[in-house]
């Protein structure tokens, strides 16, 4: 099968991780029956630097016939984060319908996490954020402003639709897995309105996934669980903002940003969805060979995943971590000495 995959290397490391990416993909598409086309796409903060945007208008519908967007990170300096938010990934994520953040955190062998006596057997577990609506969205504004009576409103935007089909893709993940286990974030003893509604949404859809077990957790004794018993998680899915926040903090204990991936999720066929790793585009190290591309190389395996295409997302998988397992070559936020390039050999070589 020939999958057609868009391209955005990006800015800084995003550029330099994306050949690795590449490097992986050609030895995989050696193999009868799996190929590739790629076609790449220059959108980044340089080319907002030469035409005042990010992408051109026209920029969403050259990116639409794609099967996946492999996009490797936006961000330079002096460009404010806005400008490539509001610029490519937001209508990225609008325009397909990605309404999935999915980050799996699992620590590699031969990774040490931030958490004291904690190995890969008790860090594994994803985490489901939904992408589109939620806390941040465009309802609210401001009054009285420059008056001691200032205040801003901010609504969080919670539909049943939005709801449905998160809760869907969460239920049906938890579902595939052994633990079989769905933890959800809420609120809804501080948040009177969204988060009782969100909670209800949740209740509605248990009995259809007779199978899972649903953990309900308010946000804030998650986040603390998540650092003193790892162990205790499988799926968690959460709304925007708490997905935003679990997201990120679950990678912290799991080896870092240099090794977390990340995928943007539309379900349906016939849209692509967008896989990045979580990483920016790392000003502060570009150029220098020196960025670990595990969290570039386990983005392209849950591409190679979404794609079905299971036996080369699994060979990668293992060569990746048969590399960090024996701990000989890695790189500098690692603790090693490896850069860039010499580790994607390793793993190149593991894969044969
Ligand atoms: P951006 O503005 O594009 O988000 P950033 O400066 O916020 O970029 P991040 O990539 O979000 O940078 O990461 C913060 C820091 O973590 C970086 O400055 C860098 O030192 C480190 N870092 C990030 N990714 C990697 C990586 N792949 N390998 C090694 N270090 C990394
Ligand atoms: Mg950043």
């Amino acid at each position: 099968m020939t999958h057609r995959i868009a391209l955005i290397p990006g800015d800084g490391i995003g550029a330099e991780v994306m050949p690795s990416a590449l490097r992986c993909l050609e030895a995989l598409s050696r193999r009868p029956g799996l190929n590739f086309e790629f076609t790449d796409f220059p959108y980044s903060c340089e080319y907002y630097a030469r035409h005042g945007v990010m992408m051109p208008a026209d920029g969403i519908e050259q990116l639409r016939p794609h099967d996946a967007i492999l996009l490797g990170a936006v961000g330079y300096p002096g460009v404010p984060d806005h400008i490539s938010l509001w610029g490519l990934l937001l209508p990225i994520r609008r325009e397909f319908g990605q309404y999935v953040n999915l980050r799996p955190v699992r620590l590699l062998r031969g990774l040490t996490s931030a958490l004291r006596d904690r190995g890969p057997e008790d860090i594994n577990y994803l985490v489901v954020r939904e992408n589109n609506e939620g806390e941040y969205s465009d309802i609210g504004g401001r009054m009285y402003d420059g008056l001691p009576e200032a205040m801003a409103i901010q609504a969080n935007v919670i539909t049943r639709k939005g709801s449905e089909r998160i809760l869907n893709y969460a239920f049906r993940l938890a579902e595939s897995r052994a633990r079989q286990t769905l933890a959800y974030a809420t609120k809804s003893n501080g948040i009177k309105h969204s988060m009782p509604f969100w909670d209800e949404q949740v209740a509605a859809m248990a009995p259809r996934y007779p199978a899972v077990n649903v953990e309900q957790y308010h946000v804030d004794i998650l986040a603390a669980n998540l650092v003193t018993h790892p162990d205790w998680f499988d799926v968690i899915v959460g709304t925007n903002l708490f997905g935003d926040i679990l997201s990120d903090l679950g990678p912290a204990t799991a080896g870092g940003i240099g090794v977390a991936p990340s995928a943007n999720i539309n379900p349906d066929p016939g849209v692509p969805s967008m896989f990045e790793p979580v990483h920016g585009s790392a000003p502060d190290i570009a150029g220098q060979d020196i960025a670990n591309p595990i969290a570039m190389i386990w983005t392209v395996v849950m591409m190679l995943e979404h794609l079905n295409e299971n036996d080369a997302a699994t060979d990668l998988m293992s060569a990746l971590e048969a590399v960090t397992g024996e701990g000989k070559v890695m790189t500098r936020d690692l603790g090693g000495t490896a850069g860039t390039v010499e580790f994607t050999d390793r793993v190149l070589a593991e894969l044969g």
